[in-house]
This record gives structure tokens, sequence and C-alpha cells, in this order.
């Protein structure tokens, strides 16, 4: 009683640790704050033993969520990101460890598409079917999109070159680069690289990196470069027998910036596609560059080759692994 008829005025660094418990405690309404703050605040400064509980349960309320984030597992603290750009090194290699060796190479380009497609359509389609293939396989990352490909002759011109925008590189050069890719991933721990290239013209130049690699690194090498054919084919395959089902011919499907290549980009990039110009503008044809015609063009459509791209991807993929590691 006599204690608590003078009680001493409690020292700063005892209303600092008060503060900090009640912090941690995140007392929901400020009237609640305030209450028990006067109350610790009134505990007589010679109470040792108050004092003392009350410095232990300040300096619980500074350690316990530190040791919390020391206890959470290295993966839920990393971002849970499947694109590499967007993983630090150490992020990466924590990735790699616990499990991620498979690694995506989407390959696009820049190429002329007519007057209603937007000239980086391939790149912008390949990363993000990259994703979703990467996401259902588990495991499995996606590299950054190569956008410099072989598109013909520059000068002259041949091919797409002939139209403003396209860019080519040397075939020679874009296989230096997938080459330099893939060794790299290597070198960081993956152990099956993967190109998927979402246009057909250098599908072949895919094929003669990932066997030269494998031929290079020797049959025990415990990482392989895989060239997944099967997702540009199938767009030219299955997808197309999809469209012919529904009533579209071979003139509308078309072979580039048609039904079928407009329907695919509408259904990953839409902002791609001029969709109002599409609706009233004239009709371009091969002098413009484009075979096909996407006036009937529909995200709905594209689904159904996306769906197809993404499926075969992932059972060709898992058969690969299958094999590999057997
Ligand atoms: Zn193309």
């Amino acid at each position: 009683m006599k204690l608590l008829a003078h009680p001493r005025p409690v020292r700063r660094s005892h209303k600092i640790v008060i503060f900090l418990l009640l912090s941690w405690l995140k007392l929901p309404n400020i009237t609640e704050y305030n209450v028990v703050k006067n109350k610790l605040i009134d505990i007589p400064a010679r109470n040792r033993m108050l004092r003392r509980v009350c410095s232990l349960l300040a300096l619980l309320a500074i350690t316990l969520p530190l040791l919390t984030i020391a206890a959470t597992p290295a993966a839920t603290q990393n971002n849970p990101s499947i694109m590499l750009e967007e993983l630090t090194s150490t992020e990466l290699r924590s990735r790699i460890e616990q499990g991620a060796t498979t690694i995506l190479i989407p390959i696009g380009g820049v190429e002329q598409s007519g007057p209603f497609i937007a000239l980086g359509k391939h790149n912008r389609r390949v990363a993000v079917i990259a994703a979703m293939i990467a996401q259902k396989l588990g495991n499995t990352l996606v590299a950054p999109v190569v956008a410099y490909v072989p598109e013909g002759a520059v000068n002259p011109p041949t091919g797409h070159m002939r139209f403003s925008g396209t860019i080519s590189i040397p075939p020679a050069a874009f296989e230096a680069l997938l080459e330099g890719a893939a060794a790299s991933f290597r070198q960081h721990g993956f152990r099956d690289i993967i190109f998927i290239g979402d246009h057909g013209g250098y599908q072949q130049n895919e094929v003669r990196v990932a066997q030269k690699l494998n031929r290079t690194w020797g049959k025990d090498d415990p990482a392989r470069v895989h060239a997944l054919l099967d997702y540009y084919d199938i767009t030219q395959t299955a997808f197309i027998d999809d469209l012919k089902k529904r009533g579209f011919s071979s003139a509308d499907i078309g072979l580039h910036a048609g039904l079928a290549d407009a329907s695919l980009l509408l259904a990953t990039a839409p902002s791609m596609v001029r969709t109002g110009a599409i609706a009233h503008e004239p009709k371009p044809g091969v002098n413009d560059g484009v075979r096909g015609d996407a006036t009937h063009a529909t995200a709905e459509l594209g689904r159904l080759g996306i769906e197809r791209q993404i499926d075969t991807s992932v059972n060709v993929i898992k058969t690969l692994l299958h094999e590999h590691h057997r």
C-alpha cells in the first residue's frame, strides 16, 4: 500500500517496451490501447516482479516475430513467380535446389502480320502459353522470350522482311543464341531445357541445336535439351480440324494472320488484335502480308487451340522427363 501511495514514474525504457508489447498485441482500437497502456504505466516502478514480467513479455514481443520468420521455409519467403527474370539469383538457386530443374525457353519473333495484328504477336503469345504450361507441369520455370529470330534475307528483303517492322537475324546467330542460353541453364543446374517456338520457320533450327548440345554433353550428362515441336505442330493439325468442324474454310483459317492466327492471339493478348478495324476496313490479301481472313476470329475459338497446345506440351514434356530420368 505504501508503494502504491507513492508510485515512482515508469522509466522511459519501460514505456518503450510497453509500447512494443501493445503494438505486437495489435489492440483493435485506440480506447482499448489507452486503457491497457495506463494500467501498465501505473505499475509501481519499484515492483520488481511486475517490471520483470513486463520486460520479459516485451522481449518476447520483439523476438517471437523474428523467430517465426527464421522458422519459415525458404520457399514461402521466396517470390512465387515462375518467370526467371522476376526472381533474384538466390531465389532461383533455392528453387533449383528444391527440384525446379525444368526450364522452358519460349521463342517468339518480331514479324509483320498485316494491318490488324501487332508485330510482337509471337512474343506475347508464347510468353503467356509457356507460363501456362509451366504452371501445369510444376517445378518448371520460364526463361525470357527469345524475340530476335531468322525471318529471311534483309537486303534485298525476302518473306516478312518485305514489310515494315520485321526483324531478321542470320540462322547461325539464332542457333548460337539458343546454344548459349541452354548451356547457361545447364551450368546453373537445370536438367531439362526445353525450346518452345511459336513461329514455323525456325522449328528445325531448334532441333539442330538440341541434337548438337546433347551430342556434345554426352549420354550420361545430367542435362538434356528438347525441341518441343508439338507445341507448334498442333496448331497446324488438330486445331485446324477443330475450326473446320465449326464450318470455317481453309481460305478463312489461313496460313498467316488469318482466322486461326488471330483467334490464338485474341485468347492470349487481345490488345494486339485490331478487332474494330477488322470489322470495318477492307480485307487485306497476300500483297498486304496476310493469308487468310480474320473477320470471324474470336478468343473462344483461340482457346480451343491454346488448350490443345497446353495439353499436348504438358503430356509430351512429362514423357520426355520420364524417359530422361529413368
Ligand atoms: Zn511467324
